[in-house]
C-alpha cells in the first residue's frame, strides 16, 4: 500500500470521525469521474468528493492557472492591499450572480470556507439591520435539520441538534420546523406538492420572539447533509414573503446547491426566488482550493463595507480572496461555461430522478427524494442500531468502486455534474445490488 501511515500509530489530522479510524479507506489519485485507492482500486465518484467537485477531478485547466499564479504571486496580504485577480473573479461571478437581472446579487465577500461564509452572511446581515435603525435586531433564525457548517454562528443556526450540544451557542437563535413531511410527501421526483404552509412557521417566531428581534433567517434550499430534504411547492416563495413582511433577512445557504447542482447556476435561480444573502464554497473552485464566497446586493454589502452607526466593523480573513484560490475559481468558471456544467444537472435530471426511484420497493428503502443531480434515499433504520443499515451499504458500494455518502440512514448521492447516462446506471445498478444484499 502506497502512503500509508503506521494505522495502528496514527491519530485522525482532519475530521472528528470515529468511523475511519475504525475502518481507514484511503484515495490516493483522483481523475474524471473516478478516485483511485491506496491498493490501485478505481472507484465511481457519486459524491462529486464532498459534493463540492462539480466538474470531475484532476481538470488540467485549474490544475495550471494554480501552477502560473503560484509562481506569479503565491500570496498578498488583505486588509491595505488589494490584488487584481481578487478584483477580476468577484467580477466574473457578479455575471453569473444568483437573482433575476436587475437585482442580482452582484456584490461578493470572498472567505476561505462554508462555514466562513456563513460566519460572513450572518455578520453583514446584522451590520445591515444596524445600517438601517434596527440594531435591536440581533436574533438569528436557522431550520432543524439544517447544516450551515462548524463555526459558532452555523452551529447556532444549524438545526442538528447533537451538533451543538456540547459548545455554547449565539444567544437567541431559534429554528423553523423542517420541510420534510413522510406522511404527505412519500417518494416524489422534485418538488413535494404538499408542505408550503411549512413556512408559516417563521410567523409562529415571529409571534413568539417578536419581529423587532429578528434579523436573518438562513435555510439551506435543498438541505444536503441532513439526508436531500427538497422544499415542498411554494415552501421558498411563501418564506420569502414573511421575511419581506416583517423586515427579516433571507439568507440562502447554497455551499452544496450553488454551482449547477440542480441545473441552474444557483438554487435561487431554479426555485425563481431570490434571497437577501447567498452563502457559497465548494463548487466555487470545483473543491480544490479551499473558497467560499457570500453573494449580496449591493445595499446589504454597502452595510458592512461602511458600516453602521459610524463603526467599522472589522471582517475579513487572511485567505479572503487568496490570489490562488481564485485562480482556481476563474479556470474553473471557465470550464463550467465551455462545458454548459452549470446547466448540465437539467439534461439529466429526468433520467437521474428514474434511475434512483426504480429503487423504490428494494429492501428496507422507506423513502427517495430528487431533485437535479441530488439524491436521498432513505432506508428503514435497524432496531437498536441508527445508521448502521445505510453504513453497511456504504461498505458495500465502496468494496465494489462506489463512492456515496451516508447520512444517518439515508444514502447522499451528488455526482460530479460531467456523468454520463452510463454512469447513472451504474450508480443505481451498483446501489441497488447493494441493498439487496446488505440492506
Ligand atoms: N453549509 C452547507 C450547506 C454545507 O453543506 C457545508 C459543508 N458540507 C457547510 C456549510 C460548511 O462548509 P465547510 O465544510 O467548507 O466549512
Amino acid at each position: 500500500r502506497k502512503n500509508a501511515p503506521a494505522l495502528e500509530a496514527f491519530w485522525m489530522p482532519f475530521t472528528a470521525n470515529r468511523q475511519f479510524k475504525a475502518a481507514p479507506r484511503m484515495f490516493v489519485a483522483a481523475d474524471g469521474m473516478h478516485y483511485t485507492t491506496d491498493d490501485g482500486r478505481q472507484v465511481l465518484d457519486g459524491t462529486a468528493g464532498l459534493w463540492c467537485c462539480n466538474a470531475g477531478h484532476g481538470r488540467r485547466g485549474i490544475a495550471s492557472a494554480v501552477e502560473r499564479q503560484l509562481a506569479t504571486m503565491d500570496f498578498a496580504p488583505t486588509f491595505q492591499m488589494g490584488h487584481p485577480i481578487a478584483f477580476e473573479f468577484a467580477e466574473r461571478l457578479a455575471e453569473i450572480a444568483p437573482g433575476p437581472r436587475g437585482k442580482k446579487l452582484d456584490r461578493v465577500f470572498f472567505t476561505g470556507s462554508g462555514s466562513e461564509s456563513v460566519d460572513t452572511a450572518l455578520k453583514i446581515a446584522l451590520a445591515y439591520q444596524r445600517a438601517v435603525g434596527q440594531g435591536t435586531r440581533t436574533r438569528l433564525i436557522g431550520r432543524e435539520r439544517g447544516y450551515h457548517g462548524v463555526g459558532f454562528g452555523g452551529i447556532s443556526v444549524g438545526g442538528i441538534v447533537s451538533n451543538r450540544r456540547a459548545f455554547p451557542t449565539l444567544p437567541g437563535a431559534d429554528h423553523l420546523r423542517h420541510t420534510h413531511d413522510p406522511a404527505k410527501n412519500a417518494f416524489t421526483k422534485g418538488q413535494p406538492e404538499h408542505g408550503a404552509e411549512l413556512a408559516d412557521d417563521l410567523e409562529r417566531l415571529v409571534a413568539l420572539h417578536g419581529a423587532e428581534t429578528i434579523a436573518a433567517c438562513i435555510v439551506e434550499p435543498v438541505a444536503g447533509s441532513t439526508g436531500v430534504l427538497v422544499p415542498p411547492k411554494g415552501y421558498l416563495e411563501r418564506l420569502r414573503a414573511i421575511c419581506d413582511a416583517h423586515g427579516i433577512l433571507l439568507i440562502f445557504d447554497e455551499v452544496i446547491s450553488g454551482f449547477g447542482r440542480l441545473g441552474a447556476p444557483f438554487a435561487a435561480d431554479f426555485f425563481g426566488v431570490t434571497p437577501d444573502l447567498v452563502c457559497t464554497a465548494k463548487g466555487l473552485t470545483n473543491g480544490t482550493i479551499p473558497m467560499g464566497a457570500v453573494f449580496a446586493g449591493r445595499h446589504v454589502h454597502d452595510a458592512l463595507m461602511d458600516g453602521p452607526d459610524g463603526i467599522e466593523l472589522f471582517h475579513g480573513y487572511t485567505y479572503s480572496g487568496h490570489p490562488v484560490a481564485c485562480a482556481a475559481g476563474l479556470a474553473t468558471l471557465d470550464i463550467y461555461r465551455d462545458e454548459g456544467l452549470l446547466t448540465r444537472a437539467a439534461e439529466l435530471a429526468d433520467d437521474w430522478a428514474s434511475a434512483m426511484h426504480d429503487l423504490r420497493g428494494r429492501n428496507r428503502v422507506i423513502d427517495i427524494r430528487t431533485i437535479g443531480l441530488i439524491a436521498g434515499i432513505e432506508l428503514e433504520p435497524r432496531p437498536g442500531a441508527p445508521g448502521k443499515r445505510a453504513y453497511d451499504v456504504f461498505v458495500d458500494c465502496f468494496a465494489r468502486g462506489l463512492l456515496i455518502r451516508v447520512t444517518g440512514d439515508i444514502v447522499a448521492l451528488s455526482p460530479p455534474l460531467i456523468l454520463e447516462h452510463g454512469q447513472i446506471d451504474e450508480i443505481a445498478r451498483v446501489l441497488g445490488d447493494a441493498i439487496d444484499r446488505v440492506a
